[in-house]
């Protein structure tokens, strides 16, 4: 049996911009990357870079315009939403906002079992709610809360909510779509080790997406940094911090508020100029360098390609390509 849990390779999804043919959004330009077993890749970039639109693409709420998605050794990518049935059981998903993605309207013994209702798990009532029991023990509520409403608890406890309706099925993988940065720095972090713990125990995989290097630091074996629907750079999260190589990681970093004078006068003269460009009219070659602090010509005419410059360590700029 392999290693692999996801496996993701050159994958594409543009949207058509409503009311301007033949123009599109290129949220998922090409991307490839694995996630082992019982590992976390933490996948990070500003808000609209495409890390969502890959989320959501992995888990085929969106169909992919190409490229593959294997989930354990599986090709799902052009399966039909009946054949993806199954598969569905292996991939859940933990979202951003605890507050809009609970149902108002159900007890939340209701919202955790509702994956076991989808996929008809099972046969008497009795059943159903002592897995909703377990479920919300396991994530630090009681049964006393089950037949309570969303609106009843703090951010904090909606997220355990989520990620207690996220395991009740007992994945493989979980896609963590930004599931602390609506959260105080209090309880992020109590999240992140609840998460951290249920990996341990379960051997679960996480795509654990974040705005914010410093949010994926503790959770990531490996790290992948998306600028405008690419990965630019890929490799083990330590390595990251310590090494960062493309500017754009560089920038990232220093957008990490630290208290030292001297390390944020560092910061300032590595920090990035300007917004994100528009994903629909993508800059010419490597698509950062209307904000690169490095831009050299050759940036604004060829696009660099991802290559590995250190064992494990993928980066896409000219500034490290041997040519
Ligand atoms: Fe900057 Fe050029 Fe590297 Fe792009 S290729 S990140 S513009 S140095």
């Amino acid at each position: 049996m392999s290693d692999i849990m996801l496996e993701v390779k050159n994958l594409k999804k543009y949207f058509p911009v409503r009311g301007s043919k033949g123009r599109f959004v290129h949220a998922v330009d090409d991307i490839s990357f694995t996630i082992e077993k019982g590992k976390t890749l933490g996948l990070v970039g500003e808000s609209g870079c495409g890390k969502s639109s890959c989320a959501r693409s992995v888990i085929r709420i969106y169909d992919p315009d190409s490229g593959t998605i294997a989930l354990d050794g599986i090709d799902i990518t052009k399966m039909s939403q009946k054949e993806l049935l199954p598969y569905r059981k292996k991939v859940q998903m933990i979202f951003q906002d605890p507050y809009s993605s609970l149902n108002a309207r159900m007890t939340v013994r209701d919202i955790i079992a509702e994956p076991l209702v989808a996929h008809n798990i099972c046969k008497t009532k009795e059943e159903k709610n002592e897995l909703v029991f377990e479920m919300l023990y396991a994530v630090g509520l009681s049964t006393e809360h089950a037949n309570r409403y969303a609106h009843e608890f703090s951010g904090g406890q909606r997220q355990r909510i989520g990620i207690a309706r996220a395991l009740i099925l007992k994945p493989g993988l979980i896609i963590c779509d930004e599931p602390i940065s609506a959260l105080d720095v209090s309880i992020q972090a109590q999240i992140v080790n609840m998460l951290t713990e249920f990996q341990r125990q379960l051997g679960l995989s996480y795509l654990f997406i974040a705005h914010d290097l410093s949010m994926v630091r503790y959770v990531s074996d490996d790290v992948g940094v998306m600028y405008l629907g690419r990965i630019v750079e890929l490799c083990e999260s330590e390595e990251i911090y310590k090494n960062p190589l493309h500017p754009y990681t560089v920038g990232l970093l220093a957008s990490i508020p630290v208290p030292d004078p001297i390390l944020r006068k560092s910061q300032e003269e590595s920090s990035m100029k300007g917004d994100l460009p528009s994903p629909i009219d993508l800059p010419s070659g490597c698509r950062f360098h209307t904000r690169c602090p490095h831009v050299i010509d050759i940036c604004k005419e060829v696009e660099p390609s991802l290559v590995e410059v250190s064992p494990g360590h993928q980066v896409s700029c000219h500034l490290y390509h041997k040519y």
